[in-house]
């Protein structure tokens, strides 16, 4: 991990990091608040069954999904770099094992969600599959700034073994996960769904990339010229998709606290809810059209 020493290089991380979540309110951020960010987000939390095959083994405040097919185990991010030997730990204490892992997924390069990538693929020797347009900065370790409200990043760099078109399927054993292009977080942020079935009911689950700007120019911006295209057909496909169970790269997104405490209180089917995915959509995108009004004013 590349470490960028001196507070304005710790508050831009910090800044970038917490956009993926928050609006950018944090400039005043101290290099400690960056710090104990990334710390909260790492703390340790037991992997749970969500439905079907599908378990949490992510971290407090970074997802990582493990689907458990017939024919081995498929992984979706691998959070930072820190957070790869506690999601490793996570699949063990499920009683899976690291080495069934066939295939690992990435929402998208950002290295809060794929700087574990590496480590997950060097133990398990599982192949990595990922959009064409995240691949490179996957490949070379490098996330480049695409705002001032970015950092440009370094992980460990991990190989994609081959690229995913849109709404191309991954089989493993009778597990069928299909792969949405959803651009504008990244120019290849990739939504991925899968049906499961739990007592004779099949659940739609779908695997939110991500929609929030999160730092990115939205206007003039030459490294990515269609950005705002990209994003709003992002929405109005996203909200077109079939969905029971919505989940997403940060816990926060889909309320997850809150549902283990409703699922611990008795109700079974707390992260069952029809009605999620076009909410978050509508709230994101209101959010998206503000901040582009920000960035258009003169
Ligand atoms: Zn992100």
């Amino acid at each position: 991990m590349h470490l960028h020493l001196g507070i304005r290089g710790l508050v831009r991380r910090f800044v970038f990091t917490a956009s993926c979540l928050l609006v950018l309110t944090a400039l005043d951020a101290t290099a400690q608040n960056s710090n104990h960010e990334r710390r909260e987000w790492n703390a340790p939390i037991p992997p749970f069954r969500i439905v079907g095959n599908v378990y949490y083994v992510g971290a407090h405040g970074i997802s990582s999904f493990l689907i458990a097919s017939s024919g081995g185990l498929i992984v979706l991010d691998g959070g930072f770099p820190e957070t790869a030997p506690l999601i490793e730990r996570n699949i063990r204490a499920l009683g899976f094992r690291v080495g069934d892992i066939k295939y690992l997924l990435n929402s998208h390069a950002h290295y809060d969600h794929c700087g574990g990538l590496a480590r997950l693929k060097r133990d398990s020797g599982a192949q990595l599959l990922a959009s064409a347009l995240d691949s490179e900065t996957l490949n070379t370790g490098h996330q480049l700034s695409y705002g001032p409200g970015q950092l440009e990043a370094h992980f460990p760099r991990v190989h994609v073994d081959r690229t995913i078109a849109d709404g191309q399927q991954v089989s493993l054993g009778t597990t069928v996960l299909t792969a949405y292009l959803t651009p504008g977080h990244t120019k290849g942020c990739t939504t991925w769904t899968t049906p499961v079935v739990e007592n004779g009911i099949t659940h739609h689950v779908v695997f939110y990339c991500s929609t929030t700007v999160a730092g990115n120019q939205l206007v003039n911006n030459a490294k990515y010229p269609n950005i705002v295209g990209d994003y709003e057909a992002s929405f109005a496909r996203l909200r077109k998709l079939p969905c029971d169970v919505f989940l997403g790269p940060h816990p926060s997104f889909f309320h997850m606290d809150d549902k283990l405490k409703r699922r611990k209180a008795g109700q079974r089917d707390a992260f069952i809810d029809p009605s999620e995915l076009a909410r978050f959509v509508e709230e994101s995108q209101r959010d998206f059209k503000l901040e582009l009004a920000r960035q258009s004013a003169p």
